[in-house]
């Protein structure tokens, strides 16, 4: 199978390696000889179980993830936690501590304040959220700390765990999870919508301290509800069967390049690149401050909504698609995300340099 070569810098849902498609492919219409496609499977089948349990051991091997916690694989995307999560950690009367750091915390914070007080720890907001705030202002009596690690509108990402003293840390990792090792046992829950960096959309990763289970507000549904999600593992409901599979087969793509340790310096090398450009550059400027900077997702402008649209235009042409920012941010955003190779960094830096000459700057 093969179709035409573009470099998608979509920010979600996004690229995926192309050798994973190909094994998707092969693999779609006969699984392994049982004569179904894992789409055509009962989630409690036995055939089902084993990719299952298959992708759950790997995904807490790429992330050394410790026996304390468990991974839930489910539905609902990262906004449905946004309110599951106060529902089940919040406790009543409830408080929560939030760092606003873009769109997705704001929302987030919006979501919590439904059900208990939410303090703004920090609010990133005064400066267009081009920034990690380095002061935090906690409350007293917050059952716990919630922030978003990259945040994928801006283009903005924490550079360190947030110290918070022995309060339980919540983290929405959606699009940066898997780019990187993370000190798992730091945090009582981690969580990420898969279609940024590991799967198609419609499955949400949940990773949780299993202490944390059980403290849920009465009116929290149970498929909600993270103490029967643990006990049911992940199969209160159907589970998001082909993404689950598709998310393995990430996994195993990742593991053969050398796990998040190699994609660290991997990421780290690609982001680079393009933020070296357009540091030398005299007409994009970059969105985040330089010690905020997200290695995931670049945003920049020219400062004329015109050349913006123009930029945006004569890359698709040659196939760099999906350059354009989010609507809050306007200018453009490339998302590097771990499927992106550096070839596609270096064609869209050659066009950026392309597109400065011919504009005369
Ligand atoms: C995309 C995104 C979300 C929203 O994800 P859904 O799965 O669409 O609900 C939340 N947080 C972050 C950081 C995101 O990038």
């Amino acid at each position: 199978m093969s179709r035409e070569k573009v470099y998608n810098f979509s920010a979600g849902p996004s690229m995926m390696p192309e050798s994973v498609l190909q094994k998707a492919g092969a693999e779609i219409m006969d699984y392994k000889g049982s004569g179904m496609s894992v789409m055509e499977m009962s989630h409690r089948s036995s055939i089902f179980a084993d990719i299952f349990s298959e992708t759950k051991a790997k995904l807490r091997r790429a992330l050394k993830v410790p026996d304390s916690h468990e991974i839930l694989f489910l539905q609902g995307g990262a906004t449905l936690q946004f309110a599951a999560i106060p529902m089940n950690l919040m406790g009543k009367p409830g408080c929560a501590d939030y760092a606003v750091t873009g769109n997705f915390s704001t929302l987030a914070a919006k979501e919590a304040a439904k059900y208990g007080r939410v303090n703004i720890a920090c609010d990133s907001s005064d400066k267009g959220h081009s920034y990690i705030p380095k002061e935090l202002s906690l409350s007293e009596d917050a059952s716990y700390f919630y922030y978003c690690a990259n945040n994928t509108i801006y283009g903005t990402e924490w550079k360190h765990i947030p110290d918070v003293g022995d309060r339980t840390l919540v983290c929405d990792m959606s699009s940066n999870i898997i780019s990187k090792p993370v000190d798992v046992a730091k945090y009582g829950l981690i969580y990420a919508g898969a279609q940024k960096n590991m799967a198609p959309a419609g499955l949400t990763v949940i990773i949780i301290d299993k202490a944390l289970a059980g403290r849920e507000l009465p009116i929290c549904p149970s498929v909600m509800s993270y103490a029967t999600l643990i006990e049911k593992d992940s199969m209160l409901n159907t589970p998001p069967c082909w993404c689950i599979y598709m998310l393995v087969l990430m996994l195993d793509w990742l593991e053969s390049i050398g796990g998040v340790e190699e994609m660290e310096k991997l990421k780290s090398y690609r982001a680079k690149l393009l933020y070296d450009q357009l540091d030398e550059s005299r007409l994009f400027i970059p969105h985040a401050q330089p010690d905020s900077r997200s290695d995931m997702n670049v945003t920049f402008r020219t400062g004329s909504d015109e050349l913006d649209a123009r930029f945006i235009k004569g890359a698709s042409e040659r196939g760099l698609l999906n350059l354009k920012g989010h609507r809050l941010t306007g200018g453009m955003r490339a998302s590097l995300y771990n499927a992106m190779p550096v070839e596609g960094v270096e064609a869209l830096i050659d066009y950026m340099k392309e597109f400065e000459v011919r504009h005369n700057v």
